[in-house]
């Protein structure tokens, strides 16, 4: 029906109109299902960005979920969030969109937000039960008018609507052929690639957590996942994906 050339994301896709959210529902059904499994909706009535955020996800915009059950080390965990950022990338390519991304979880086109990816999951220290990724793509969707300085889609930057069936294909097909490459153990392309669509390596950053704030310029990512940052009198820091938050200065 679809015509979805992969391996494994995709090979079972459960399409709804609605639903609460997609990353809840994954993570609900993820111990019985098979990885690869693809929960897509039209609208998330309560999606969800990190720390309960809300996430606008009304028709017209790609909002899925993929459940993974990868047998790694837990320090590559959090290259999953960039396996999905360059499948983003890739696709948004294929519609002639030039994405970047920006650390921990973000895709941006001229600064602004058009993709979020939200990694959760189940793991301990030595086994990886599941993770679920959520991405949800402005693809032709409107943008609420109180976000318009920080979100933008697809059909905003082209001007014109693109078939959401075909993004979300094309995505699908990207995924697959980064998260193969994953399971390979290809960890040093993926940083790779990654910095080389990166909106933050080389950038004044402000990274802004709960009790402080740290100002310094992005020189680069590790292998576990964090942001690498230079401070003024020249020591590095390492930034963890958690509740902090990337503001360009
Ligand atoms: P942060 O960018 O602070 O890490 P999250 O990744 O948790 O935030 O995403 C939630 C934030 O994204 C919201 O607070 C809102 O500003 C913004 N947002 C919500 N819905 C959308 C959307 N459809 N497109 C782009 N940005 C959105």
């Amino acid at each position: 029906m679809l015509d979805i050339n992969t391996e494994i994301i995709g090979r079972k896709v459960i399409y709804l109109q609605e639903v609460e959210s997609t990353n809840e529902l994954a993570k609900k059904i993820a111990p019985q299902e098979e990885e690869g499994t693809i929960i897509v909706a039209d609208i998330q009535r309560r999606g969800r960005g990190r720390k309960l955020r809300k996430w606008i996800s009304p028709k017209g915009g790609l909002w899925m979920s993929v459940i993974l059950k990868p047998n790694v080390h837990l320090v590559h965990i959090t290259k999953l969030v960039f396996v999905s950022a360059l499948a983003v990338v890739e696709t948004l390519a294929e519609f002639g969109i030039e994405g970047k991304i920006k650390w921990p979880n973000d895709v941006l086109v001229n600064r602004k937000k058009i993709c979020g990816i939200l990694s959760e999951g189940k793991y301990s220290t030595d086994s990886v039960e599941y993770v679920v990724l959520g991405i949800g793509l402005n693809v032709n969707n409107e943008i609420p008018v109180d976000l318009l300085d920080v979100a933008i889609s697809m059909k905003d930057v082209l001007g014109f609507r693109v078939p959401l069936v075909e993004v979300f294909r094309n995505l699908l097909e990207k995924l697959d052929k980064w998260y193969l490459r994953y399971l390979d153990g290809q960890y040093a392309l993926i940083l790779e690639e990654w910095k080389a669509y990166s909106a933050v390596i080389g950038k004044e950053v402000r990274i802004v957590g709960d009790n402080e704030e740290i100002i310094g310029t992005a020189v680069d990512v590790s292998d576990d996942g964090s942001l690498i940052i230079a401070l003024k009198d020249g020591t590095l820091k390492k930034i963890y994906y958690g509740d902090v938050s990337l503001r360009f200065s």
